[in-house]
């Protein structure tokens, strides 16, 4: 069986703790790779080589670290399929959405060809007599990067770019489930001339991640999961005194209303709800329609859409619509979640608990599910389901619908589908989500933005990738500074205000 390692100092290093985790193929259930789980020893110890190459690669200018990007996004363009065959032989979804997952990290990698542009300060000429102020964005050190399994490409990317085009060293914990293309990027970046130990691609759990969190050395850490362990990582890296940004889990709404095209909102429906097998945290999972005849007219809109979507392996073709879950506990807690839709008095119209694949009767396969008539305090309105799922919540009117996304705990991204640009407007204007669509499923920012939710879907106060990146990863010095044209008059001990 395939022994996966670590990446440290540029090469390929085996595990020494004994801890190992299996890596499974989703679509057969077989094991394919082992993976090594590092222990805080080795942890501290790679961390150390990080901290002794980061201040050559911060004293390299800018843009000659802009140029390691461009390089970086010429070897991801051409290993495009290579990287995406990676994402998919570990996490199961399609080949052309593992493509969308490489490419939408490649737009934040070229971004920071322009970091530089980024990384500039202020400048204030005669902020007082002969008194010029200036601040310079500095570097950290060394940063962390903890990713989750659904992204395997563009999460380790957006981590990894903006941390290293600011100068600093990076620590990637990808996850356990999807290590491969993490381990294929620090190659990759590495061939584009990163120094060594500038990345090091640390595999683990949570001892590793606490490793991390409790060493010294390490500056900031930008994760990115479940909201339990988010919120568990911000904590304990802001009482170690690290600066700290934590993206967690979702419940995306899309508001229907009466004058939205509803065969276009019913597409969108479909993609956004079940595309990836609805393992994205920007997938839409609630959908609410506004009024019984929107409801009644989407419904029986999206049944035959459903029934339609083709679920398989990658390597069935680029005509499937979406793959396995990820584990078999995935599985199982999806299939839970669906029954506990049923009991608790949901109308279940479409039923995916009963799929299997022919030849693949092992894989962790979930056929698509559609409920309607599902209220605020059912389980499968509550939770993060994280498959497969679309659940209807009926509304009476716009302000209902509005009030359910205002009072759902998760705060990632939303969506509206309207014809009347004024209430269009309101609701972006009011609703308290990080990212919002108008006529757009999954609003995911361009790369020259910023990604983040509000409420339990974040914690820490910058966004991930865009300007923000710039900010997290760098540190303000600010500096006063006054040439005397000669010293005749000795020195000046009052503290004095600006004149
Ligand atoms: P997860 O929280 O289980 O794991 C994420 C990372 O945390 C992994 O690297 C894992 O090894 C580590 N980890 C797991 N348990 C830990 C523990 N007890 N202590 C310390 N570290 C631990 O998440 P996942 O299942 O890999 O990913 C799916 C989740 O990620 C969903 O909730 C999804 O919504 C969320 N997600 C959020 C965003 C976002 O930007 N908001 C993007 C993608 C995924």
């Amino acid at each position: 069986m395939t022994e996966l390692t670590h990446y440290v100092n540029g090469e390929h290093v085996a595990g020494t703790s004994g801890r190992f985790t299996e890596v499974f193929n989703p679509a057969t259930g077989e094991v394919q790779a082992k993976v090594p789980l590092a222990s805080k020893d080795e942890m501290d110890a790679i961390i150390a080589k990080a901290a002794a190459a980061q201040p050559g690669w911060a004293a390299t200018n800018p843009q000659r670290r802009a140029r390691v990007m461009m390089k970086f996004a010429d070897l991801i363009n051409t290993h495009m399929d290579e990287l995406a065959e990676l994402v998919s032989r570990e996490h199961g979804k399609t080949l052309p959405d593992a493509r969308g997952d490489v490419q939408r990290g490649l737009e934040v990698v070229e971004v920071c060809m322009g970091a530089p542009h980024m990384l500039k300060g202020e400048y204030i000429n005669d902020g007082g007599p002969g008194i010029d102020l200036y601040s310079m964005r500095q570097p950290l050190g060394v940063v962390a990067g903890i990713t989750p399994f659904n992204f395997p490409a563009m999460i380790p990317l957006w981590k990894m770019a903006p941390a290293l085009a600011s100068g600093n060293a990076m620590i990637l914990k990808p996850s356990e489930r999807c290590p491969s293309t993490s381990l294929r990027l620090a190659e990759l970046i590495k061939e584009a001339g990163l120094p060594e130990g500038v990345l090091q691609v640390v595999n683990g759990d949570k001892e590793a991640v606490d490793a991390i969190l409790d060493n010294e050395t390490i500056q900031a850490v930008g994760f990115v999961g479940s909201t339990p362990i988010a919120q568990y990582i911000y904590g304990r890296a802001a009482t170690n005194g690290k600066r700290a940004q934590c993206f967690g889990g979702a419940k995306n709404h899309m508001i229907i209303m009466p004058d939205a095209d509803l065969d276009k909102a019913a597409d969108a429906l479909v993609g956004a709800g079940y595309g990836a097998a609805g393992e994205r945290c920007m997938a839409i999972s609630v959908a609410v329609p506004v009024g019984e005849k929107t409801a009644d007219a989407l419904i029986e809109r999206l049944v035959p859409r459903i029934e339609k979507l083709k679920v398989g392996p990658y390597t069935a073709g680029e005509d499937v619509d979406f793959g396995p879950v990820i584990t078999a506990a995935a599985k199982a807690r999806i299939d839970g979640l669906v029954n506990s839709g049923v009991e608790q008095g949901a109308t279940l119209v479409v039923d995916g608990r009963d799929f299997t694949m022919q030849g693949y009767e092992n894989g962790y396969f979930v056929g698509p599910s559609l409920f309607d008539n599902v209220t605020a305090d059912m389980d499968i309105y509550k939770e993060e389901i994280f498959g497969p799922v679309l659940s209807t919540v009926r509304s009476e009117s716009y302000e209902d619908a509005l009030d359910l996304v205002m009072t759902n705990q998760y705060g990632n991204g939303t969506s509206i589908f309207t014809a009347d640009g004024d209430t269009a407007r309101d609701f972006a204007a009011k609703v308290n989500v990080g990212m919002v669509g108008i006529n757009f499923p999954i609003p995911v920012p361009l790369s020259y933005f910023s990604f983040g939710g509000w409420k339990k879907s974040a914690f820490g106060d910058l966004n991930q990738y865009g300007p923000d990146a710039f900010k997290f990863y760098t540190k303000t010095k600010t500096v006063t500074a006054r040439w005397f044209s000669g010293i005749k008059e000795g020195g000046e001990f009052a503290f004095k205000a600006m004149d």
